[in-house]
């Protein structure tokens, strides 16, 4: 055997090989069929061509040879015809009826080629090729005519689809297109237009250009993941492999010659099952986490869509709860004033515990409100030069009635005439102090409560500290979180309705003043005190002014 047969022997191993594995691998689908069978057909063509060039062939084989050669390059054309059809979608959506009757048409053309003398007039055995194969002038061309329209069709139908298609598909047919018209054409001039004018020297180079249209469309086709390329690789090469062993193995001259293949066939057949196994476990493990990954995606994505859901519910049953809230309010105040003529003590009592109740119910629903507001980035803000006593001071003042009937006496440390203004929005910071006084009061029995409001650098911090049921260091971690409650409170068993907003809020309020919000309670039933610290007018000025220039350079 000289180069030119040994390579296109393997070549057809390579190909006859690759088919099935590929085909043990695929999805079994449809494309994935089709293109393991156009594979096995250009194996057994080049197979074929091995055959027809090996010196000194009988005359049955050499028949049988050419015709094969035939027929498996028609098959080659056909099943890429089809291919073609079906990549990159399932369900067709063309109509099958001219594939079909082409098809019909090619099996025609094929049984007339082995059953009678269109195209072959006759076989012959004779020192070359082109003396051996008398051909039918007419039969083989209107052959090569019809071989080349349906080559042409599948490239037609591909360019077509290119043309409508997106980024993907479209970079895979590119390469199918550009591989296949360039391989196919090549092919078809050595293989059937030459033979016709009796020219044979490309007849052999068919199973290498054949090699690069497989090569070409299997990479359109492995890059699309439909087979796993790192799996066959590793077969093929495992399996190339252990033939190399075999075959040096059974042209063994001496014993030591045997003993020693023969070990190292045995070696890499275990060393290549285990690389095939681990490959396999890597590559399916590697598939699963995609799969994970693309659930979680879509989870996410789910969850997104619930919240957003969730915040605009909460957002609309806000808005329908305020009004009537309102207006339970204005009459209390009416009766709390008189206007409806004097009240009794006790009723005055009953009315003011209602009133109460419908002040934590108003706040709760302005806090739902305000929720909503900040998750659909609506929040707005008024920033001006703000006086945080004065907002202290009205809050504190505010607090006096129901600290009182908790038996609480909050004390209000002012820092001084000389306090400097801070940056903000006074509507919103004294919504944060409202919440820290408020919690103070909530959580606490009959201690003191105590305020202080401190200059510290660049900026005025807040104390708000009480010596209520404090908290654990785990609470501390989460209270200023979404919904978060702390146990005590619970525990405590807190007259009081709470949804863990305020503190979130609070934080989120003071956060986009650039300030910080934190809390420090020595343990449970210690009590504990809220810090809020924000930056003075002077201090955000020059941080702007700050920015302004690094902008600038
Ligand atoms: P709510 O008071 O509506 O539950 P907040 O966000 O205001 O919601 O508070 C969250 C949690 O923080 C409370 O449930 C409570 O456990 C804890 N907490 C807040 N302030 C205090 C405080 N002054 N003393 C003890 N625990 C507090």
């Amino acid at each position: 055997m000289n180069f030119f047969q040994i390579l296109i022997l393997s070549m057809s191993v390579l190909n006859i090989v690759f088919a099935f594995i590929l085909y043990l691998h695929s999805k079994k689908s449809i494309s994935e069929g089709l293109f393991a069978f156009l594979t096995l057909n250009v194996g057994i063509w080049s197979l074929a061509i091995f055959l027809i060039n090996y010196p000194n062939i009988d005359l049955s084989y050499l028949k049988f040879g050419i015709l094969l050669h035939y027929f498996a390059g028609n098959l080659i054309f056909l099943s890429f015809f089809w291919f073609v059809l079906f990549y990159q979608r399932e369900e067709v959506a063309v109509h099958l009826i001219w594939p079909i009757l082409l098809s019909i048409g090619d099996f025609t053309l094929l049984f007339f080629m082995v059953f009678s003398k269109f195209i072959f007039v006759d076989i012959v055995k004779a020192a070359t090729l082109s003396e051996s194969m008398v051909f039918n002038k007419a039969g083989y061309l209107f052959y090569s005519v019809f071989l080349f329209s349906l080559f042409m069709a599948a490239e037609l139908i591909m360019w077509r689809r290119f043309k409508n298609s997106t980024d993907l598909l479209r970079k895979h047919l590119k390469y199918i297109i550009l591989g296949t018209s360039v391989a196919g054409l090549l092919g078809q001039t050595t293989n059937l237009i030459l033979p016709a004018f009796g020219i044979f020297f490309g007849f052999a180079i068919g199973p290498v250009l054949s090699t690069i249209f497989i090569g070409i469309i299997g990479y359109a086709v492995l890059r699309h993941g439909l087979f796993n390329l790192k799996i066959i690789a590793t077969e093929i090469f495992t399996l190339i492999l252990v033939i190399t062993i075999s075959a040096q193995l059974l042209t063994s001259q001496s014993q030591f010659e045997i003993v020693s293949r023969g070990f190292v066939l045995l070696v890499a057949v275990v060393f290549g099952y285990f690389l095939i196994r681990s490959v396999y476990q890597e590559v399916r493990s590697k598939e699963k986490i995609e799969n994970l990954a693309n659930s979680l995606e879509a989870a996410n994505v789910e969850l997104k869509r619930l919240d957003q859901a969730k915040s605009e519910f909460i957002s609309i049953a806000s808005h329908q709860l305020r009004t009537p809230l309102t207006i339970i309010k204005g009459y209390l105040s009416m009766i709390r004033e008189g206007s409806f003529g004097k009240v009794s003590t006790d009723i005055s009592s009953t009315v003011n515990k209602v009133y109460l109740s419908n002040e934590r119910l108003i706040k709760l629903v302005n806090d739902l409100l305000d929720l909503s507001r900040m998750e659909s980035g609506k929040m707005k803000y008024e920033f001006a030069e703000t006086n945080l006593e004065e907002i202290i001071e009205s809050t504190v003042d505010e607090f006096q009635l129901p600290a009182k009937d908790k038996n609480i006496k909050i004390t209000w440390k002012e820092g001084g005439n000389d306090m400097p203004k801070i940056w903000g929005d006074a509507w919103k910071l004294r919504q944060v102090i409202f919440n820290l006084i408020d919690n103070a009061l909530k959580y606490s029995h009959d201690d003191d409560i105590e305020i202080k409001l401190e200059k510290e650098d660049d900026s005025l911090k807040l104390s708000v500290r009480d010596s209520g049921i404090g908290m654990t260091k785990e609470t501390i971690g989460n209270i200023f979180q979404k919904f978060s409650r702390g146990r005590e409170s619970t525990v405590a068993k807190v007259n009081a309705v709470g949804v863990g907003l305020g503190l979130y809020i609070a934080k989120r309020i003071v956060d986009d003043h650039g300030g910080k919000i934190w809390v420090e309670s020595p343990g449970e039933g210690k009590g504990s005190v809220f810090y809020v610290r924000l930056p003075l007018v002077s201090a955000v000025k020059r941080n702007s002014q700050m920015n302004e220039f690094i902008e600038k350079i």
